[in-house]
């Protein structure tokens, strides 16, 4: 069927996701009397900041004496010194502002004698410049994330937002100039294909936390906002970095939020021992994420892991007592029932290094403006494109995150985002004509799957995929695991064409609707192996033992040639490198030093 055919809408702008960071944004746009479409494959508040437990990272000082210079340089420390430093300054300073805005819209932080917002120590977080630790994350108890989403789609119906519910972006359009003009989408109840047109498209389609097998995700995050940028020629960021969370549950990849250790819980290995001492003497359990992570496969390397197999470490809550844990991590005391069957109260839990976070994505700047190199520059703008959330890489994150900065950062950069399309007067401007083959990607690749008579299951590849990036782009990298990781997954890649669907139905196809999702896992994929196996050092949550293998990796982060970004284009699995920010906005810039804590 050729574009003519197509059923097609018009749009203001098109927000694909309603996460956090897209209904920040569409809220911004819809309260400016903008008409805006916010598509989303589930209803709203299933996405996956719904599972956000922690906080919210903001220099409040309700708690501890804060401010926001402390969160900037926490931030570049934590990010390795890959992290722009414009825009770490931005969101520190901004955070603030969006955390006092949020609790107007309604949020129900937990709160204070005083009745100020309750703030706990979090990884990474400290006063004075790493001295000692910080209250900066501010909660409403391990449901913070829950607490948002409802908080934030509540404001969304009294603005009027649009909302497409199950419906799922399938390419981006761009005409010839490379300017956005919209998405192709799935209507999952009818199967039918629409075009969105619109003046801005913005991405904030969430993680890809799927393309490995041991996952703290929910299973929508397959990365379709990487795919569909990567497909349209857009490069994708730093995609060697991924985050493991030190807490996931033993066997069951369910996050305990590291609130837990924010709140006083302590990891021990097999002989009991408080190990985090030994390595990070200063912070202890609260040291950054990929540190801690490192410690732990350290621990259990060395034989000192706990259980039968000596394959995990115990978080132990014991001493925090019944009532504390009731009142600020109830779901973390469910979920210790639910899936490990221990009672938190009691005896400790069993947990591993699961896999949490991408802090690379679709590069943009601070509004959200998608950007990729011309010529000789970095970072040009497409026009019409904005990304904003996990799938962006601003990058507020570097080469490590640290917890609670996530929903910091859908906060900042949504509401930035939609600010700097309010002030791009959008209503004196017309659509831009569609090319004739706007919507030619998305149906060869419907076609291919309709016309296929046999193939391999969606399932078993997708399958295959995470089991080779778990063992090929893990905690503790080797350049020999990442260089087989890389052919293995581009083999993946040829049997990703010839997936067979056999259910051709139109109504609620979900099979059809997986087989789709794999062609955006793969993309995510290859970006992070390949990105992954041509960076020769060690820096934040990419370890390689052959470029220093202690925990802390002192020497093997090599600033003098990696203090860079990696630009992946998916056109022939192509890298550019394009140089890190270390000018803030305002003030002296934090010089890279070696990161001890
Ligand atoms: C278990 C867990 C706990 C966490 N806890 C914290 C915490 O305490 N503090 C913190 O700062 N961070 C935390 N994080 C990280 C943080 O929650 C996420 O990074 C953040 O919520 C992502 O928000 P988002 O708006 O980018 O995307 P999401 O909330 O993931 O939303 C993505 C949206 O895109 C839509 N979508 C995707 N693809 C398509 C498509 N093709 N078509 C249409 N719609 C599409 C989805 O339907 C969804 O609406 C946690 C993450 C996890 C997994």
């Amino acid at each position: 069927m050729a574009l003519a055919h197509l059923p097609k809408r018009k749009f203001d702008v098109v927000i694909v996701g309603a996460g956090g960071s897209g209904m920040r944004a569409s809220l911004q746009l819809a309260r400016a009397g903008l008409n805006v479409a916010v598509l989303s494959k589930v209803f709203p508040t299933r996405s996956h900041t719904v599972a956000a437990q922690g906080g919210i990272g903001a220099s409040l000082g309700n708690m501890s004496e804060d401010n926001w210079h402390f969160h900037f340089y926490d931030t570049v420390k934590g990010s390795d010194w890959l992290g722009d430093q414009d825009a770490i300054e931005f969101m520190c300073r901004e955070a603030p502002k969006v955390v006092y805005e949020l609790e107007h819209f309604g949020m129900p932080f937990d709160r204070n004698p005083d009745g100020t917002i309750y703030q706990r120590p979090f990884g990474g977080h400290t006063a004075n410049y790493g001295e000692k630790p910080v209250q900066r994350a501010c909660a409403a108890a391990d449901r913070t994330g829950h607490a948002m989403l409802h908080t934030l789609y509540q404001q969304n119906v009294k603005a009027r937002t649009n909302f497409f519910v199950e419906w799922m972006a399938l390419d981006l359009i761009r005409d010839a100039d490379g300017d956005v003009l919209g998405v192709t989408a799935l209507e999952m109840e009818t199967g039918e294909v629409h075009v969105l047109q619109a003046k801005c498209t913005l991405f904030a389609t969430g993680g890809a936390g799927r393309i490995y097998a041991a996952s703290t995700n929910a299973f929508i995050n397959t990365g379709d906002g990487l795919g569909m940028a990567a497909r349209a020629g857009v490069p994708l960021q730093d995609m060697e970095f991924w985050q493991f969370h030190p807490t996931g549950v033993h066997n069951a990849g369910v996050l305990l939020t590291e609130g837990c250790r924010g709140e006083g819980a302590i990891l021990r290995n097999a002989n009991g021992e408080r190990f985090m001492e030994r390595y990070a003497p200063t912070l202890k359990d609260l040291a950054p994420r990929d540190f801690v992570s490192r410690c732990m496969d350290q621990e259990i390397k060395e034989g000192r892991g706990c259980g039968p197999n000596k394959d995990y470490i115990n978080l132990d809550m014991t001493h925090l007592g019944g009532e504390t844990i009731l009142k600020r991590l109830p779901s973390v005391y469910e979920i210790g029932h639910n899936f490990a069957n221990v009672d938190i109260t009691k005896e400790p839990i069993p947990v591993v290094p699961t896999i949490h976070y991408q802090m690379g994505g679709i590069p943009t700047n601070i509004h959200g403006q998608v950007v990729v190199p011309k010529g000789d520059k970095p970072n040009e703008v497409v026009n019409g494109f904005y990304a904003v959330g996990e799938c962006s890489c601003v990058s507020v994150h570097g080469a490590n995150r640290l917890g609670t900065n996530s929903l910091l950062d859908l906060l900042v950069f949504g509401r930035a985002a939609g600010n700097h399309i309010v002030a791009s007067a959008l209503a004196s401007r017309n659509h831009k004509d569609l090319p004739a083959d706007a919507a030619d990607r998305s149906l060869e690749r419907l076609a291919r799957l309709e016309a296929s008579t046999s193939g391999e299951y969606a399932q078993d590849v997708a399958n295959d995929i995470r089991k080779t990036m778990q063992q090929h782009a893990g905690v503790f990298r080797t350049q020999a695991v990442m260089d087989e990781g890389v052919t293995k997954i581009a083999a993946i890649a040829e049997r990703v064409k010839a997936i067979g669907l056999k259910d051709k139905s139109k109504v609620f196809n979900t099979a059809r609707i997986e087989a789709l999702e794999v062609d955006n896992l793969i993309e995510a994929a290859q970006a992070t192996i390949v990105s992954a196996a041509a960076r020769h050092e060690s820096r934040g949550a990419h370890t390689v033992n052959d470029y220093g293998d202690t925990p802390q990796h002192p020497n093997g982060r090599n600033d003098e040639e990696w203090l860079k970004h990696t630009l992946w284009f998916s056109e022939g699995s192509r890298l550019q490198y394009k140089p890190v920010n270390l000018k803030p906005l305002s003030v002296d810039s934090v010089p890279p030093k070696v990161r001890s804590f």
